[in-house]
Order: structure tokens, then sequence, then C-alpha cells
């Protein structure tokens, strides 16, 4: 690329670029560091009916503990966990995590509340998730139905046999599927049903056009009856107002998850919000 761009020109000696590439392997190095370490840990933000806001399940979301700089968040570093493949290690580290709390609640005699655990296309192509996740709910003795996978358009649609092989035997050990940030990719409802997915999470873009526009509860509305025609179940991601849930309400939108309910909290934090189990805020109701 460097000799492309022209005679005499050295681009690996400028120094932004060389900043930026020591900037990536430190923050890779880092990030193996961390797997190694296991230095992540997982929040859990409710999903709850859109009529009731009545428990039903949490989404796991990984942060990173870092020892100097604290909780970072999932967007500063998946896509490089991605780019290098340790996607596939930071994935089963999540995978276990989960597993693990879900029989710690079990053994208190909370719940039990389903968990879904968002999976990136990498982690699906490369293989051996259905067969990590079958050991996983093992080892913890977790039952199935527990666990849910959330996966998105890109990562399932039209993609080598490897990724359908893996859907299948996702499907074949119990577990629920989801597609998150519906919307912002190009698949249709039909190519999600043959994908014999349970949940649609629909993107939050979406759902902030509803309480905008008129196009945007109608678009909303849209959705749901296919979906509904086709027996797919319809959250709404990144509820934060009360006019938007009150315009979910009257769509028949099935869930919502978002700031309005509750952010993603930490597991200790989860006890309380199965004890309440309805977890609109009294705002949101009057
Ligand atoms: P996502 O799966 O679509 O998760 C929803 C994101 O939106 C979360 O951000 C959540 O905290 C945030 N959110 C929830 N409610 C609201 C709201 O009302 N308003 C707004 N503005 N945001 C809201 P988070 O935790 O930073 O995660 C970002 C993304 O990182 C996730 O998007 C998911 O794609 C990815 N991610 C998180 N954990 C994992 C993981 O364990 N594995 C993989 N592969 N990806 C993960
Ligand atoms: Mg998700
Ligand atoms: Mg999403
Ligand atoms: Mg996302």
């Amino acid at each position: 690329a460097a000799k492309a761009a022209g005679k005499g020109r050295f681009e690996f000696y400028q120094p932004h670029l060389s900043d930026s590439l020591f900037l990536r392997l430190a923050k890779e190095h880092a990030l193996r560091e961390a797997i190694d370490k296991d230095q992540f840990v997982v929040h859990y933000q409710p999903r709850v009916s859109t009529r009731a806001g009545r428990l039903n399940s949490l989404e796991a979301l990984v942060r990173w503990h870092h020892p100097e700089r604290g909780m970072i968040g999932p967007d500063d570093f998946i896509g490089l966990a991605e780019d290098t493949g340790l996607i596939v290690r930071l994935g089963e580290l999540v995978i276990d995590n989960v597993c693990a709390q879900l029989a710690e609640w079990g053994r208190r005699g909370l719940g039990p509340v389903p968990v879904s655990v968002n999976v990136s296309g990498i982690q699906l192509r490369e293989g051996g998730l259905s067969a990590f996740i079958a050991a996983a709910l093992a080892r913890h003795r977790i039952d199935p139905r527990l666990l849910e996978v959330e996966l998105t358009e890109s990562s399932v649609i039209d993609k080598g046999r490897a990724t359908a092989h893996e859907l299948s035997a996702l499907r074949e050990l119990g577990i629920k599927l989801s597609v998150d940030d519906f919307g912002t990719g190009y698949s249709s409802l039909a190519q999600l049903q043959q994908l014999d997915v349970d949940v649609l999470k629909v993107d939050r873009a979406f759902t902030s056009a509803v309480g905008k526009s008129e196009e945007g509860a109608v678009l909303f509305r849209a959705i749901v009856s296919m979906a509904d025609a086709l027996d797919i179940s319809v959250v709404a991601e990144g509820v934060e107002t009360r006019e938007q849930l009150h315009a979910l309400q009257s769509l028949d939108c099935d869930e919502v998850q978002g700031y309005l309910v509750s952010k993603a909290l930490p597991a200790h934090e989860v006890p309380s919000l199965i004890a309440r189990r309805y977890l609109f805020p009294a705002s949101a109701t009057a």
C-alpha cells in the first residue's frame, strides 16, 4: 500500500500511522492479558412485558473491569476482539460466567429468569459454539430453556455451511435464538423464520422513531404484525421514555428493554429485580 501511494513516500514512518498501529498492538496485548486473567464482568439488563412491566428475562452485557481504567464498555473492545479472533475465548468466558450465575441464582431459589447472551458472527463461524454451550449447560446443570443466544442479522443470513450447521446445532440444544438490532441489516422476516428464530429485538433507532412520528409507528406496527404471523415475538430495544412505552403498548409489541425500565446492573443487584417482578417506574404507569 505504501508503494502504491507513490514514489518516495514511506507511509509506515508517518507518525500517525505508527502511533495507531502501536496503540492497536498495545490494546490487543492488553485484551489478551485481560482474557488470560478473566478481567470481565457481566451486567444484566431486564427485558419486561410491554403491558405490565413484568420481568421476563435478562440480557447479559459484558464489561471489562480494567485494573487501572475502571469499567470499559463492550463498544470499546468487542470490535478488536472480533478482528483478532479473541472474541472466541472472550465469548466462552461470558457464556461460562452466565451459566455459573444462573446456577448460583438457582441454588438460592431465585427465579428462574432466562438470560440472553450476545454472540458475534465470528463465534458462530469458527464452529464449536454449540458444543461449548452444551458443555457449559451440562457443567453447571442449567436447563437449556433458560438460555437464549442473540445474533445479528448479518451474522446469520446467507452465511456458509459452518454457520448454518452451528445454528441448527444451537436449535437442537433447546435454547432460544433471537435476532439483535433488527432493522439495521437487510434480512427479511421470511429469512428469519426459515432460521426458526424465536425473538426479534428491534433496533433502538426504530423505537425512537415510534415516539416521534406517525411513520415510525406505522413501521413498527408492520414489523409487529408480520412477526406475529410468523410466531416470532418482538422486543423493542432502547425504550427511554414514557411516550415510547405508551406507543409500544398500543402497537402490541410483546416486550421492552431500555433505560426507562433499567440500565444493565451488576449481578448482585439482580435478586432485588427478581423480587420486585414488576419493573415499570411509577412515573411510567401514571
Ligand atoms: P446490544 O446487544 O444491542 O445491547 C444493547 C446495548 O444498548 C447495551 O449497550 C445496553 O446497555 C444499551 N442500552 C440498553 N437500553 C438502552 C437505552 O434505553 N438507551 C440507550 N441509548 N442504550 C441502551 P452495551 O452494554 O454498551 O453493549 C453494546 C453492544 O456490545 C451490545 O449491543 C452487543 O452488540 C455488544 N455486546 C455486549 N456484550 C457482548 C458479549 O458478551 N459478546 C458479544 N459478542 N457482544 C457483546
Ligand atoms: Mg443484544
Ligand atoms: Mg441490540
Ligand atoms: Mg448491537
